[in-house]
């Protein structure tokens, strides 16, 4: 199977050639280098995400901008970058580790020393003590997880600074700060006759060091996709409500699941007073959700999986849980990328499974198990937007500067921040180690 850039590359091809394609991509700009949009937004002086599943999502003006990449790696071919990785990467050995994400591309993802999902990717630099850079092909809150969780002599860096991720990016440390304080002021401090206070905030380790620092400081938690129900119940032994931010679909999803109504799970809209509630709703609730979202996760919907049923009689269809309440519930099971793949892996017959997740990771598990026939849920090439910000060429210039005895491109999250987070991860790691 082709990969997804390859696949991307044919469409607008042959739809350039003959006005028809075999196959279709949510944006033929996606065939292009990502530094045409390192260039186009330093031009409008706006950032933005690029081509991809979230380029209609509104990116902050304060989100990081990648300079621009010199031109020879711009030019150089794909075998050219190819031969100067693995050069680089060999002079290197033990001093630099690659992680690359699932949803990342393969002509990414083949170079990494580890593949996984954020938080197995920062725990597997932690086996790597000795090297001395950690290069996360990622977004931007991975490489800040890496960095509180490494040790200070570590650098980590983002070979685009510009890989963001538009979900983490819809809760900002103000926002959330604003919308605790007028929480605090309705629910007060004090705890009921069982100890319990009256809220906790949980955030998904999808959001900025900030945020999860917030957490530690005020008796919050971080949760993944896999452990959010462990998380969530963590959080109502000790608090009478629960704030969830920044995926209203991880938390409304997790929270169904454990039996809280809809009816207690009020959304908070960061531009509006009160988020958009009375104080009445807020003091009945048992989980408030922020409003946000991936676009990635958003485009799934229950006509797909009709479809895929239509088509494949007998089709398993697994989703994430950052999908929508309706998609998870008309699919066969839900769960984390671990899950997702675990999941396949256990089929012992040969089965046609429809996946509601990134198409960079379900091509990849489509040709990782030939004996199933596995096909995303979206019939349109959509990749994370930002994750695709990081194209072989940007590797290249991060390695090659390394072996020049320079550091570019590094995340870096202050001490007092590391601090607070590590307490909010360390939370959850004494919830249910993972
Ligand atoms: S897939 Fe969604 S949540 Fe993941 S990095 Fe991309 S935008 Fe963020």
């Amino acid at each position: 199977m082709s990969s997804v850039n390859t696949a991307i590359q044919l469409i607008t091809r042959e739809q350039a050639e003959q006005g028809t394609a075999n196959g279709s991509t949510c944006s033929p700009a996606l065939a292009k280098g990502p530094w045409d949009y390192d260039l186009a937004e330093a031009l409008a002086g706006k950032p933005a995400y690029g081509p991809g599943a979230s380029s209609a999502d509104v990116a902050p003006p304060e989100t990081p901008r990648q300079g621009q990449l010199p031109d020879e790696y711009k030019r150089a071919s794909d075998e050219e970058l190819d031969v100067r990785i693995r050069a680089a990467k060999a002079t290197l050995g033990d001093r630099a580790v690659i992680l690359g994400h699932f949803y990342q591309r393969d002509e990414v993802v083949q170079y990494a020393d580890f593949l996984g999902d954020s938080f197995q990717l920062a725990n597997a630099a932690l086996t790597k003590p000795d090297a001395e850079a950690i290069i996360f092909c990622g977004v931007h809150f991975m490489a800040e997880t890496a960095d509180v969780l490494s040790t200070p002599e570590q650098a980590v860096i983002l070979p685009n600074l510009a890989a963001g991720c538009s979900m983490a990016d819809m809760a900002d440390e103000d926002s959330v700060e604003e919308c605790w304080e007028q929480l605090t002021e309705i629910f007060g401090k004090d705890p009921d006759d069982d100890g319990r206070v009256p809220i906790i905030p949980v955030t998904y380790m999808n959001s900025s060091a900030a945020l999860k620092a917030f957490c530690g400081r005020n008796g919050g938690i971080v949760c993944t996709s896999s452990n959010a129900k462990v998380v969530l119940e963590w959080a109502f032994e000790r608090g009478q409500r629960v704030l969830f931010f920044p995926d209203q679909h991880l938390g409304r999803n997790t929270a169904k699941s454990l039996g809280v109504p809809l009816e207690q799970m009020p959304m908070w809209n960061p531009r509006k007073e009160l988020g958009g509630n009375d104080e009445q709703s807020l003091l009945d609730s048992r989980v408030i959700l922020w409003h946000g979202f991936c676009s990635v996760h958003k485009r799934f919907n229950v006509g797909q999986i009709e479809k895929a049923r239509l088509d494949f009689p007998g089709v398993n269809v697994i989703v994430h849980p950052e999908c929508p309440m309706e998609v998870v519930d008309a699919a066969d099971s839900a769960g984390s990328t671990d899950f997702i793949q675990k999941a396949i892996a256990a089929a012992t017959e040969p089965t046609t499974f429809a996946i509601g997740t990134e198409i960079n990771m379900v091509n990849r598990l489509a040709a990782e198990y030939p004996q199933h026939t596995i096909f995303c849920l979206d019939p349109v090439i959509c990749p994370c937007s930002t994750m695709y910000r990081i194209h072989p060429g940007y590797l290249a210039w991060v390695l090659e500067e390394l072996v020049a005895g320079r550091i570019v491109n590094r995340i870096t999250v202050d001490a007092a921040v590391q601090d607070n987070a590590k307490i909010a991860l360390e939370r959850m790691l004494a919830a249910r180690p993972i």
